[in-house]
């Protein structure tokens, strides 16, 4: 499926301001947000790609690039299997959703795991998901097409072995908050309203660590780097995400792991180009060729050597169809789409003498038409 302009998704002119940019994917995001759409696929697909667009669009860097380049420009800011890259989209939600009470920042810290933890703006009690990372894979045309293995390097929080997570050295522990007695929040006045806000004192936890350990500074997690091989399987598509369950960060208070979220960022191939599940590429033949007929042989995107029946006559720009030569699906061994063809026939721009006088005598027995037709500019 091809993808839809950030703008267009956001449904944003091009000189969109940041706000608009902003309030454009708050509306979208709340609406389509999979915590109010339970199953709904198309809502789903729509808040990942509005989330997609935000995180370009509201990017100083990846955006001169888009609106210049296009979906290629920031497709290849995105490190190719080497360091981890990670969105910053995913963390700013408390940003972006912490003003709108009722709960909705709440939401937001689920789904991408407790993004607000990481920013450091808000800590709650009690078990918490980590937060689920992003990885941007790069593979070539051709691992997309007939699979691979890749070995994803990244860093992300691990919970602090020398304090099993709780944050304390050895022999301390954690006391209740005088300042919040225990509850995190803390009450203030602000014109006519009484407002909650999180206890400075202990970050919203309650718990103030007496002595903190001295290998995680209190976190109780601490950042590793970590190695993943992973199985690319055959026929993905760019753009295709793999949630790898609890390989994130670390969760707090025996809270589970976030994921990590592989997305794939396949390259273009110099001679083959992919509609779903098959394959394109152009071919050239002489125009004796492609008048008299003829068999030829091509390299396949495999390597393979493939037979092709030139039907004499062919014009140029003839789709030819090599059944089962296309992209295998994934999932079903041995069943794959086609490879089209597209005839390209070579007129030689330069002829001996001999070849001359064969086609002076050719084109006296031939009554050529140059009456002009219909060009069909939507062809072009
Ligand atoms: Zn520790
Ligand atoms: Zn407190």
């Amino acid at each position: 499926m091809a993808k839809r302009d950030y703008y267009e998704v956001l449904g944003l002119q091009k000189g969109a301001s940041e706000e608009e940019i902003k309030k454009a994917y708050r509306k979208m995001a709340v609406k389509y947000h999979p915590d109010r759409n339970p199953g709904d696929k198309t809502a789903e697909e729509k808040f990942r790609e509005a989330t997609e667009a935000y995180e370009v669009l509201s990017d100083d860097k990846k955006r001169p690039l888009y609106d210049q380049y296009g979906f290629a420009g920031v497709d290849g800011m995105n490190g190719g299997g080497g360091g981890a890259q990670y969105s910053h989209a995913f963390h700013d939600f408390s940003d972006l959703f912490g003003g709108m009470g009722g709960g909705f920042g709440d939401i937001f810290d689920n789904i991408f795991g407790g993004g607000s933890s990481r920013g450091g703006s808000r800590r709650r009690s009690g078990p918490q998901e980590g937060a689920s990372l992003r990885y941007d894979l790069n593979v070539s045309f051709k691992d997309a097409v007939f699979g691979t293995k890749a070995d994803i390097r990244f860093k992300h929080n691990e919970t602090c072995e020398t304090c099993k997570g709780s944050g304390c050295a050895a022999g301390s522990s954690k006391r209740t908050c005088p300042t919040c007695n225990g509850t995190g929040q803390i009450h203030r006045s602000a014109g006519f309203f009484a407002v909650q806000q999180p206890c400075p004192d202990c970050n919203g936890t309650g718990t103030i660590i007496e002595k903190p350990c001295p290998d995680c500074r209190g976190r109780g997690v601490q950042e590793k780097a970590k190695k993943i091989s992973f199985t690319i399987p055959a026929g993905v598509d760019d753009g295709k995400r793999f949630a790898l369950a609890h390989q994130g960060d670390a969760g707090e208070n025996g809270g589970p792991a976030g994921d990590l979220i592989v997305i794939l960022h396949v390259d273009q191939h110099p001679l083959f180009e992919r509609d779903g599940q098959d394959l394109y590429c152009a071919v050239p033949v002489s125009f004796t060729q492609a008048i008299l007929g003829a068999d030829i042989t091509i390299d396949s995107l495999d390597g393979k050597k493939i037979s092709i029946k030139i039907p004499s006559g062919t014009s140029s720009g003839k789709l030819l169809r090599v059944k089962g030569e296309g992209v295998p699906y994934t999932g079903y061994p041995g069943k794959r789409g086609d490879l089209y063809i597209k005839i390209m026939v070579q007129i030689p721009q330069r002829i001996s003498s001999t070849q001359k006088n064969l086609l002076q005598q050719y084109i006296e027995m031939e009554n050529p038409s140059t009456n002009p037709k219909l060009m069909n500019l939507s062809s072009l």
